[in-house]
């Protein structure tokens, strides 16, 4: 049996779960779903690379998600980028620095991805989102309504909805399954 939703989520990193909550806050009555591979709760160091935030970055996250306590309580403020000379032993209070001796009105952090990633999971959940994790989605089906079919550990599913939208990153799950069909 195919589910309908308004809006599919495919990936469930820093940019799906984000557009999720985003488009929640601005339209309380869409029904969305996010579906990624991984499962929830993520470890608190995961190795994903994109952990600081310059200033317009910090500012989505903080205004426009509303996640402004939880960055000042979770993760490490900065300034910007800094930059600093010398080795890497050395205490870097000792060290020559090169970078902004004030902040900018909006405070940028060092992030924790595993710690964001699980607010932001508590978050869509509090917000009637569906995040589906453990699910590997492979090839979509994309026409007027868009289908996406996918096994998770309590059996397979099929979301179909107007609107869909790949966050995968590398994965690319739409690019790739557009050029397996047009082949
Ligand atoms: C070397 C390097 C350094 C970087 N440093 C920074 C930095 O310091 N600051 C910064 O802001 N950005 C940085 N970036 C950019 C960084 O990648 C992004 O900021 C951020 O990680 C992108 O988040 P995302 O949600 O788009 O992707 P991801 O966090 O990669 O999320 C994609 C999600 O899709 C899921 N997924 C993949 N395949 C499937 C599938 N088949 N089915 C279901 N789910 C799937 C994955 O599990 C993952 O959770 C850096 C990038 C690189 C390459």
């Amino acid at each position: 049996m195919s589910e309908k939703r308004d809006l599919i989520i495919l990936g469930g990193g820093l940019a799906g779960m984000g557009l999720a909550l985003q488009a929640k806050k601005q339209q309380p009555d869409l029904h969305i779903s996010v579906i990624e591979k991984n499962a929830f709760p993520r470890p608190a160091a995961i190795a994903k690379v994109g952990e600081s935030t310059v200033e317009i970055g910090s500012f989505y996250l903080s205004h426009q998600l509303g996640l402004e306590a939880h960055l000042d309580k979770s993760h490490l403020r900065k300034f910007g980028l800094r930059l600093f000379a010398g080795v890497p032993e050395r205490d870097f209070a000792e060290c020559d620095e090169l970078g902004p001796s004030k902040t900018f009105g909006i405070p940028t952090y060092q992030l924790d991805r595993g710690v964001l990633e699980n607010h932001l999971a508590a978050q869509l959940r509090a917000h009637q989102i569906e995040l589906i994790d453990q699910a590997d989605v492979g090839a979509v089906q994309v026409a007027d309504e868009k289908s996406v079919a996918f096994a998770t550990p309590a059996g397979a599913r099929n979301l179909q909805s107007r609107w869909l939208v790949d966050t995968s990153g590398r994965a690319a799950i739409l690019k790739k399954s557009r050029s397996a069909s047009v082949q």
